[in-house]
């Protein structure tokens, strides 16, 4: 079997691990698995699952781990993740990335490395204030830095482009320091396993971008030596 590109995007919310992740599905051919994502589409269906993450999103609380654990692991264990998969927004907790490596292990497969996106507090709020996402399929955007081609519309499929409830100031407070107590362990994690590749992302997305695929090159050749 040829080597998987399995890879995990960590950082503080607004830290644009969704705009990277798009970016590099284009680069490398990978599903982009975004647990956030798959969330919202299952609050929109009203699911089982949609109706128990509801109340934990919308105050900037994580979803319990035995529900994400359960609905990554489906996720992951489709067709389209033989060669690689991008996940941004999971795992989340020492909990998820735990379960997370048991069943990679299983499977025989493994994590190439955790790309953390590092960006200061301070700038996070300002970004988020900016940030926008489309109806249709969660294509990210940022009015400043990363705008659409044309106002309040999604480039990639036409849909309205909003902001997201969670994006509102008083629930950003909250996710920024859920993100401190239960997901910057995480850092530590990855870093003991010597999988941890750190990213400034206070650069622009086309150097963040520049950046991480030269992190990759460099994963890639150090696998085939
Ligand atoms: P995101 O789009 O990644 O910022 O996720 C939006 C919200 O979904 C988060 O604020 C959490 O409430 C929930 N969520 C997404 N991924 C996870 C995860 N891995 N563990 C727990 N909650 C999650």
């Amino acid at each position: 079997m040829p080597s998987q590109l399995n890879l995990i995007l960590i950082g503080p919310p607004g830290a644009g691990k969704g705009t990277q992740a798009e970016r590099l599905t284009e680069d490398f051919r990978l599903p982009f698995i975004s647990t956030g994502e798959m969330l919202r589409a299952n609050v929109k269906e009203g699911t089982e699952l949609g109706k128990q993450a509801k109340q934990h999103m919308e105050s900037g609380g994580l979803v319990p781990d035995e529900l994400i654990v359960a609905m990554a692991a489906e996720r992951l264990d489709q067709s389209d993740t033989e060669d690689g998969f991008i996940l941004d927004g999971f795992p989340r907790t020492t909990g998820q990335a735990e379960a997370l490596e048991e069943q990679l292990e299983r499977e025989g497969r493994r994590v190439t490395a955790a790309l953390l996106i590092d960006v200061p507090d301070t700038a996070i709020v300002k970004r988020i204030a900016g940030r926008r996402v489309c109806v249709k399929a969660g294509h990210n955007y940022h009015v400043d830095f990363d705008p659409p081609k044309h106002a309040d519309v999604c480039d990639q499929d036409g849909s309205r482009l909003i902001q997201r409830d969670d994006d509102r100031p008083e629930v950003v407070q909250k996710r920024l320091a859920v993100y401190h107590e239960q997901t910057a362990p995480l850092v530590q994690f990855y870093e003991d396993r010597g999988l941890l590749r750190r990213v400034d992302g206070t650069r622009t997305p086309a150097e963040v971008h520049n950046h991480i695929r030269a992190l990759i090159a460099t994963l890639k050749l150090e696998d085939s030596i």
